[in-house]
């Protein structure tokens, strides 16, 4: 999975972020982390309008990240 770390600070996000909110740096890279724990996961069957019938939902954690991941169901 995909992370944004700072550049300034090392500080990692799981969501692409215009500033650090650790040290307001703007510079950012992507690195590639391995999945590594699984915390929570749920299958959505009521979801909105536009939407797969159907959605597993992960909270995960990746190198200390705590991250909320959505896929579609392959049922
Ligand atoms: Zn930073």
């Amino acid at each position: 999975m995909k992370l944004y770390v700072c550049s300034s600070c090392g500080s990692k996000f799981f969501e692409e972020r215009m500033i650090c909110a650790k040290c307001r740096s703007v510079e950012f890279y992507e690195k590639e982390f391995e999945e590594k724990e699984v915390i929570s996961e749920t299958t959505l069957t009521s979801t909105p309008a536009g939407f797969p019938d159907t959605l597993l939902i992960r909270l995960i954690r990746v190198d200390g990240v705590t991250c909320l991941v959505g896929d579609v169901k392959q049922t």
